[in-house]
């Protein structure tokens, strides 16, 4: 099992990384998981965009285009052998001495590994439960940075209560989940948080919303609160390695009959329509 580090491929029990690096001590960095199929590269050039604008909001110069980090995640897939799996990248601030102030000279830390991760088919056709937590992250949660202290303690609780995700709110308004985006369904039609500095703008849901632009599914970007979640006919999450699963019970409540509901299921169907024009091979 091979690993990047700084753009070399290295054995995995090769690779070190400084205890002064900025992201092991503030967290002062960026990251992406892009989803591979076929050992193929799932929406990479999205992915990759959100990584250089993250970059941006964080004064972060990614040292590589996107043609070559293209290049060497590819080439980390076929060294792998990975088939059905993800890709983690990480690129932090560097190593320096410890102060919180960016420092004059550091390189930034890049690191990329791979893992085999089966899509969730079972969750696809049964659908997860869901906890609601207060959304007690900082108020740039558009970046992808690694500092993720507010996603892990709601992932715990919804864990501690034997649920898939934490659905997360600032007071009334449904914001986002842990790791997913939420979308409900209302009379036929999608509603989910817009693309604010309140959630990160996911590229599963950039996919969905293309689908619904291409099969005429009715949907807008716009707030809407735990009342309007508790009483939606369809709720679903979404994210890179969860695609499309539905939700059906928040809070020990059902959603609708308590059943994956038929517009989430015709929008896995797109979805998978989608990983298969850009994956075969
Ligand atoms: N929101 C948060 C907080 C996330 O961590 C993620 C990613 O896992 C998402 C949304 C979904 O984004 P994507 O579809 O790009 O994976």
């Amino acid at each position: 099992e091979k690993f990047i580090l700084n753009g070399k491929l290295v054995d995995r029990s090769e690779g070190y990384v400084d205890v002064e690096d900025r992201g092991y001590q503030f967290g002062d960095g960026i990251y992406e998981v892009v989803r591979v199929y076929n050992g193929q590269l799932f929406t990479n050039k999205e992915h990759l965009d959100r990584l250089y604008l993250s970059a941006e909001k964080l004064s972060l110069q990614i040292p590589y285009s996107a043609e070559e980090l293209t290049k060497q995640l590819q080439e980390l897939v076929t060294v792998n052998q990975l088939n059905t799996g993800i890709i983690y990248m990480q690129f932090t601030r560097g190593t320096a001495p410890r102060k919180h102030q960016f420092p004059e000279t550091s390189h930034l830390t890049f690191v990329a590994y791979t893992n085999e991760v089966e899509r969730p088919i079972d969750h696809f056709e049964k659908g997860v439960s869901a906890i609601l937590v207060d959304d007690i992250r900082w108020l740039r949660c558009d970046i992808k940075s690694l500092n993720l202290l507010g996603n892990v303690l709601a992932k715990q609780q919804a864990a501690e209560k034997g649920c898939y995700e934490a659905i997360q709110h600032r007071g009334e308004i449904v914001t986002e989940g842990s790791s997913s985006n939420i979308f409900i369904v209302k009379n036929n039609e999608l509603l989910t948080h817009p693309a604010t500095n309140l959630i990160l703008k996911g590229i599963t849901r950039q996919v969905i919303l293309k689908i619904c632009d291409e099969h005429q599914i009715a949907y807008r970007e716009e707030t809407f609160t735990i009342d309007d979640l508790l009483h939606a006919d369809e709720v679903f999450m979404s994210s890179t390695t969860s695609e499309v699963t539905p939700i059906i019970q928040v809070d020990q409540q059902k959603i609708g009959n308590g059943t994956p509901g038929a517009l989430t299921r015709q929008i896995q169907k797109y979805f998978d329509q989608e990983i298969e024009k850009q994956t075969k091979q």
